[in-house]
């Protein structure tokens, strides 16, 4: 008696109920272990090493919601109903529109927490843990941790360059290549292939951005890396163009030739010799490439490899979470390195917050590194490359080039959801690259691309809205599965970036009518591809419609009527914040980049496009730096 009664008080405690809940949403059946307190407290210690107790008690809080509202609705506390009851639960708190975000992000840490397991990874025949290769000689002395700099230090250069990604790092070698003194200012610290697991969660918390979330008519975490080689050291390599159709339309917006087709080829060709684009083998193209071809073929629609920019890739599908091999061809591999050899410094971990004026132009930057030692960067050129989340928050704290209030708006996001497919054949997309084939198909006409994303182990784990029994379906077949992507077109810009609390950027965006319904469209696509491959199951990402038994169910996926939240949606692409064009009511910087307000003050980042290429960004994003460093080199 006593020991029931102190098994029922131990169930009721937070950990117990959400043991309880972790137990029903992944049961127990090879390979995958059941979930269990031990998952539950692997969820509970990422959230408070990222969140602390707030976001641990807000986790226990929900556990409590989903034991407690159970006994309003089922007359039982969660813990307390059988097996088929607690799975019916589950899914109501998915599909229900207003518990749906909360419980998504609760159940997406526990399932991501239990697959982050050493054994979850051997029952699939991957590596857990990709680090520690044997580091290639690498010149790095130019290459300053917080550690290597004094307080108050004063630096003086030609040009500061905050930021090292796409923007940034581009910029910044072709100056450092024309003879300028070069320091870049770098928030993240400079990390080598060592330090690369090839996971989702440690890579999660040391090399992105937190706290970066859209939020608006639904929930879009945006993804930013942040770290030497910001994020094109966490992109998964896919290179497009920005297609001539998108860059005709760009000129007659702003009303000049300025960015014709054959005004930027020159630049495109650079860029890509630069960081080796080409199409990847077949080995690396994968199973999963081959399928999704036979689909596209099927309905008769195009397809192609992706063209990536990679030297001795070796398809381990983990490109998101750093690359152990060092073949993905970032600007920490690639453009950096020439800006060192030509003898610009890097200053890494040091965070600029505030851009120095003298007599109304820029000067150089003020930075505070981690372990809050004071920088002082006095330039003749100033660089603001901290991608289109940061920089108009950097600018907006001190209310900088924003005279007519353009600075943070027209933000475009790519908004991207996705499906998967259960095959008979053995796929193994965690043995190939994870974008290696697209299908532009529907890209101009409807708004949308197709394009590969595999499911690592612990990604595949964590982002299926699946409970129970199907869950268990799916997550014990990853290696059958097949993955993609559908990114939109989002060609209005509806959102904003704004500052608070010292420069953390506020982020707002409204998913609209027309990008709701590509996304349906998409994963309509999906999944005519997928079952006309030989498809068993689809799973879209669609809490409300997670799962597709056969290409019948597709008509009720056409006639569902969808909203924004009832897609699980992510960006990689955040855009268009300090946008270019001649005209100062409707942009922030010129067709040079030069603010319109402020003297001398550059912004050459994802921030300054002229609107969303609709396609994965970077190579726009680099061939824009390139053409902006020819200008920026005659005002140094
Ligand atoms: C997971 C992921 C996958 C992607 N996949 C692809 C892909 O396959 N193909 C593709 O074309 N694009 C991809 N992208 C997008 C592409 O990588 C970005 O669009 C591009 O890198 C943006 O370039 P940027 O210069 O604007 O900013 P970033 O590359 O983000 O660089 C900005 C840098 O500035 C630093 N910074 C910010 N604020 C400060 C400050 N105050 N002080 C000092 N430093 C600061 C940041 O730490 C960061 O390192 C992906 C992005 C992500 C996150």
């Amino acid at each position: 008696m006593w020991e029931l009664l102190r098994r029922n008080d131990a169930e009721a405690r937070p950990t117990g109920a959400a043991a309880a809940i972790a137990r029903a949403m992944i049961p127990e059946g090879e390979p995958v272990r059941q979930g269990d307190a031990s998952t539950v407290q692997a969820a509970r210690e990422i959230l408070a090493a990222r969140m602390g107790t707030a976001g641990v008690a807000a986790f226990d809080a929900l556990a409590q919601a989903v034991e407690w509202t159970a006994v309003a609705r089922r007359g039982k506390r969660f813990s307390k109903l059988a097996g088929p009851q607690q799975e019916k639960v589950l899914y109501q708190w998915a599909q229900n529109e207003w518990s749906r975000w909360p419980f998504l992000l609760f159940s997406g840490l526990i399932k991501g927490a239990h697959f982050d397991r050493p054994e979850h990874f051997e029952a699939f025949d991957v590596p857990y843990d990709r680090s520690g290769r044997p580091e290639k000689a690498r010149w790095t002395r130019q290459v300053l941790a917080p550690e290597d700099v004094d307080d108050g230090q004063v630096v003086e250069c030609d040009v500061v360059i905050v930021g090292t990604g796409a923007g940034g790092a581009v910029v910044g070698a072709k100056l450092a290549a024309e003879g300028y003194a070069v320091a870049f200012v770098e928030e993240g610290l400079y990390y080598r292939r060592d330090s690369f697991e090839g996971r989702a969660l440690p890579a999660h918390n040391e090399f992105f951005r937190h706290g970066t979330v859209a939020l608006g008519n639904t929930v879009i975490p945006v993804q930013v890396g942040k770290m030497v080689g910001g994020s094109t050291a966490v992109n998964a390599a896919t290179c497009f163009r920005t297609p001539p159709w998108v860059l005709e339309r760009w000129c007659d917006r702003l009303g000049t030739r300025e960015l014709a087709p054959e005004k930027m080829e020159k630049y495109f060709q650079e860029v890509e010799a630069t960081i080796n684009v080409h199409a990847p083998p077949s080995f690396a193209l994968g199973k999963a490439a081959e399928i999704f071809f036979r689909g596209c073929d099927e309905q008769g629609w195009n397809h192609a490899p992706i063209r990536r920019n990679v030297t001795g890739c070796t398809a381990e599908a983990v490109c998101e979470f750093g690359c152990p091999a060092d073949a993905r061809q970032s600007t920490d591999i690639s453009y950096i390195p020439r800006a060192l050899r030509k003898g610009a410094m890097v200053f890494s971990g040091a965070r600029a917050g505030k851009v120095v004026l003298r007599d109304g132009r820029a000067a150089g930057v003020e930075a505070t590194t981690l372990d809050g030692k004071n920088l002082r960067f006095d330039a003749g050129a100033t660089i603001i490359a901290c991608g289109a989340i940061p920089t108009p928050a950097l600018l907006l704290d001190q209310n900088l080039c924003n005279s007519t209030g353009q600075v943070g708006r027209n933000l475009s996001l790519h908004p991207a959801t996705g499906a998967a497919a259960l095959f008979d054949e053995t796929v193994r997309g965690f043995d190939s690259v994870p974008q290696s084939y697209f299908s532009d198909q529907f890209l101009r006409s409807e708004g949308f691309l197709l394009a590969g994303a595999q499911l690592p182990v612990d990604v595949g784990g964590a982002l299926l809205p699946l409970y129970g029994d199907s869950y268990l379906e799916a997550t014990r077949n990853l290696d059958r599965m097949v993955g993609s992507t559908v990114i939109t077109g989002d060609e209005y810009s509806p959102g904003r970036v704004r500052s608070v609390a010292g420069g953390r950027p506020l982020i707002t965006y409204r998913m609209t009518r027309r990008n709701t319904e590509r996304m349906r469209a998409g994963i309509v696509r999906l999944a005519e591809i997928y079952f006309a491959a030989g498809a068993k199951k689809v799973y879209p990402l669609m809490p409300r419609m997670p799962l597709l038994e056969s290409a019948g169910d597709i008509d009720e996926l056409r006639r569902l009527d969808v909203r924004p939240s009832d897609f699980i949606a992510t960006s990689w692409h955040p855009l268009g914040t300090c946008r270019m064009g001649p005209d100062r009511t409707t942009s922030v910087v010129d067709m040079s980049h030069e603010s319109h307000d402020v003297e001398r003050l550059f912004i050459v980042d994802g921030s300054t496009l002229p609107g969303p290429p609709g396609v994965n960004p970077q190579i726009t994003i680099m061939a824009l730096a390139t053409r902006a460093a020819e200008r920026i080199a005659h005002r140094v």
